[in-house]
């Protein structure tokens, strides 16, 4: 029986049981124990196939890994990234009047933006690849913390005298797989 999708099928000599695995790229990766012949095996997941075929659906609405810049391109990013951040600060900081001392551009892994205690706003370069209301959202949440080092209803009330809507921008960053802090 053909399948509509590939998969890999491994022996592991402690396997009890016979057990599928879907990565987030959608890659199927099956594994069996020593006893169970490839014919068995075979026929298990034939006779998962409906359940699989659903799980690699859904994988691909995931927001999939972001694959390895070069080093150029990260450098294009990272002044691309400066140019709109350095913009977005000051002219949402004519209303705020934070003082704060660097911009930083980073390759965060896990957030978008951070404030650190010494007054300075780092922004993940990938900012750059983001809609305009999800950077500002961003920005003023960081420059907002300048004011509030905290996550309290005061720092949220600041964030939305110029972001009214920020609730939802937070909830797509979120799902865009990084974070806030
Ligand atoms: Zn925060």
């Amino acid at each position: 029986m053909s399948l509509p999708f590939t998969y890999i099928l491994k022996t592991h000599p402690r396997a009890k049981h016979m057990s599928i695995r879907i990565s987030r790229t959608g890659v199927v990766s099956v594994t069996k124990p020593k006893k169970i012949s490839i014919d068995l095996a075979e026929a298990f997941i034939v006779k998962k196939k409906d359940w699989i075929i659903e799980k690699l659906a859904y994988v691909k609405t995931l927001p999939q890994p972001v694959p390895k810049m070069t080093r150029a391109e990260y450098v294009q990013l990272k002044e691309r990234a400066y140019e709109i951040v350095e913009k977005r600060v000051k002219h949402f900081n004519q209303f705020y009047n934070f003082s704060y001392k660097n911009i930083s551009i980073k390759n965060q892994k896990t957030r978008w933006g951070s404030c650190s205690s010494q007054k300075n706003l780092n922004f993940n370069c990938k900012i750059a690849l983001l809609d305009e209301e999800l950077v500002d959202y961003i920005v003023v949440h960081e420059l907002c913390h300048l004011g509030q080092m905290n996550h309290s209803s005061k720092f949220w009330s600041l964030v939305a005298q110029t972001i009214p809507e920020y609730k939802k921008h937070h909830v797509a960053l979120r799902k865009k797989g990084l974070g806030l802090s």
